[in-house]
């Protein structure tokens, strides 16, 4: 069966066919080879990075921006963004303090993306 993507590797956007031929999996409409190994990835097992907010108290603010040290499978990000709704971390953090580790068991950790002082400090 052929897929079609958009590669996201760079702003040129190309537009991929990928497909399999025997154990081999093709893919057409790349113009240079970071966007093979893209389509490849993305027909195999596509991934991103997670990018959200969790529920911060002790802060003037009420969310902390958090992110992937690596990327998520795509079909588990929703169930990654639900385990990160549930959760509720104090101020002070810094940037890059670990925030949840091995996210529903993918072996990635979600990282703090910023600092936040406690409140009145
Ligand atoms: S295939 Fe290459 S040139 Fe095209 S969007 Fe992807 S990275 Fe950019």
């Amino acid at each position: 069966m052929k897929k079609e993507f958009t590669c996201i590797v760079c702003p040129m956007s190309c537009h991929l066919t990928v497909y399999k031929d025997g154990n081999d999996i093709i893919v057409e409409g790349n113009s240079c080879k970071r966007g093979k190994i893209f389509g490849e990835n993305e027909f195999i097992n596509p991934k991103r990075m997670l990018t959200t907010t969790v529920k911060i108290t002790g802060s003037h603010l009420a969310r902390l921006p958090v992110i992937s040290n690596d990327e998520i499978p795509k079909n588990k990000i929703f169930e990654c963004v639900n385990e990160l709704y549930k959760i509720t971390v104090e101020a002070p953090i810094k940037r890059g303090d670990i925030i949840m580790k091995d996210i529903c068991g993918t072996g990635i950790d979600i990282v703090a993306s910023r600092s936040i002082k406690k409140e009145g400090i």
